[in-house]
């Protein structure tokens, strides 16, 4: 909110816009309830928000986590909307999240919270209207879950309103890992301004899930060297180098990065603030705050999770010079692949996988490019505050051609 204000006084928006941008257009609660493996029913909440649809239907993902809030369900949703305004794509932002810990569900239990929780929410998606994906803790194996019920319930075979789907439901191969394929390629971008080259750049990754290890192998891929990885367990750290592939096999064998043979141990607080060029949260939000934002030590930052960086904490690498590129350029190569799958089912084509990559980094390459642009012409501000001038106006411009502000 203190970072839209800040937008709302460079773009001269006066009260009621700001309120009109803030506002999500609607917010869905529903209580979502399974029989439990021991014969009890189990209950959960959970939201949509449909924060904006200015440009588009609504467009964002869907995470299973323990500590899920209405209020960060909220706050995504409106990332949603900068991000998918900020790469042009014909969307506007929407977010889900279900208050629960899916590590402690069987599978069955996963996929039947997974279908009652479209069963509660149809009349409110479809290609057309909001398209869920998938967010932390939810793969391709939850939107196949997703997109049969809703087709079922429906009788309706809209492939396009969910994606992030396997290539057997209509889904491309590259969506798997396009998030930290975009991440790696934009800090490379990054990097070439503000470090002189990504090539032999140390690199920490907080988070070793999709966007975590997929950003590792092709950071690696790319000439930078991974020193500190992590999950919700811990992570660790060696300045030797870590094996990317190694990592992904202890993680699959043992549950966890930590079990990483070679290097020192150390918990994601430590891990964070500790020796590197490049730092890539790509966790949770707001992992970068006013205690630890002083004490980082990286050169240049990029958000893999959305929002990881609090607004005090952008204040304090803004003055110590350590520029952060943002989550709504950084992580998009999500949104992009799922716009490739979506378009792809709309017309009812089927993309080459090359052609697939080259259109999303290319497409994020001119976001990048235009943020830059702006980021010199605005002069005295940092990436995030230009790349929201650049998303918060074209969501104006699109509400005011509309009357809808
Ligand atoms: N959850 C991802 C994000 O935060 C992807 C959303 C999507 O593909 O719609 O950008």
């Amino acid at each position: 909110m203190k970072k839209l204000y800040k937008i709302g006084g460079i773009l001269s928006l006066h009260d009621d816009e700001l309120q009109a941008l803030a506002i999500p257009e609607r917010v869905i609660q529903v209580k979502v309830q399974i029989p439990g493996a021991d014969g009890k029913i189990k209950t959960f909440i959970g939201w949509r928000s449909q924060h904006n649809s200015a440009l588009g239907p609504y467009k964002g993902g869907v995470r299973y986590h323990p500590n899920v809030s209405q209020d960060e369900v909220i706050a995504l949703s409106m990332i949603m909307t900068w991000k998918n305004s900020l790469l042009q794509l014909p969307y506007g932002g929407g977010k889900a999240g279900i208050r629960v810990d899916p590590k402690s569900l069987t599978r069955a239990e996963l996929e039947l919270l997974s279908r009652n929780f479209i069963d509660a929410i149809y009349k409110y998606i479809g290609s057309d209207i909001d398209i869920p994906a998938p967010d932390v803790n939810t793969d391709s194996q939850v939107m196949s879950w997703f997109i049969d019920e809703y087709i079922k319930i429906t009788g309706k075979v809209d492939l396009g309103a969910v994606t992030g789907k396997p290539v057997e439901l209509g889904g491309i191969s590259v969506r798997e890992y396009s998030t930290g394929l975009g991440l790696a390629h934009i800090a490379k971008l990054a990097a070439d301004k503000f470090l002189d080259g990504i090539e032999g750049r140390s690199v920490i990754i907080q988070g070793f899930g999709n966007l975590g290890s997929f950003a590792a192998k092709y950071l690696s891929e790319l000439g930078a060297k991974i020193v500190g990885i992590s999950d919700s367990k811990g992570g660790v750290l060696n300045y030797d180098g870590i094996d990317v592939n190694k990592a992904l096999e202890v993680k699959h064998r043992t549950g966890s990065v930590i079990n990483y043979p070679e290097g020192k141990k150390v918990t994601n607080d430590e891990l964070l603030v500790s020796q590197c060029d490049i730092l890539v949260p790509a966790a949770l939000e707001n992992v970068i705050h006013k205690y630890n934002a002083p004490k980082i030590q990286a050169k240049l930052i990029v958000e893999g999770a959305n929002g990881p960086l609090t607004a005090d904490a952008d204040e304090i690498l803004a003055h110590r010079q350590i520029p952060v590129v943002p989550d709504i350029l950084a992580n998009s190569g999500g949104v992009v692949g799922s716009y490739v799958e979506w378009a792809n089912n709309k017309m009812g084509e089927i993309i080459e996988e090359e052609e697939a990559k080259k259109l999303i980094l290319s497409r994020m390459e001119k976001a990048f490019s235009e943020i830059y642009k702006k980021y010199n012409d605005l002069g005295d501000q940092d990436l995030r505050t230009a790349a929201m001038v650049v998303a918060v106006e074209r969501v104006v411009k699109a509400m005011r051609a509309r009357g809808m502000i």
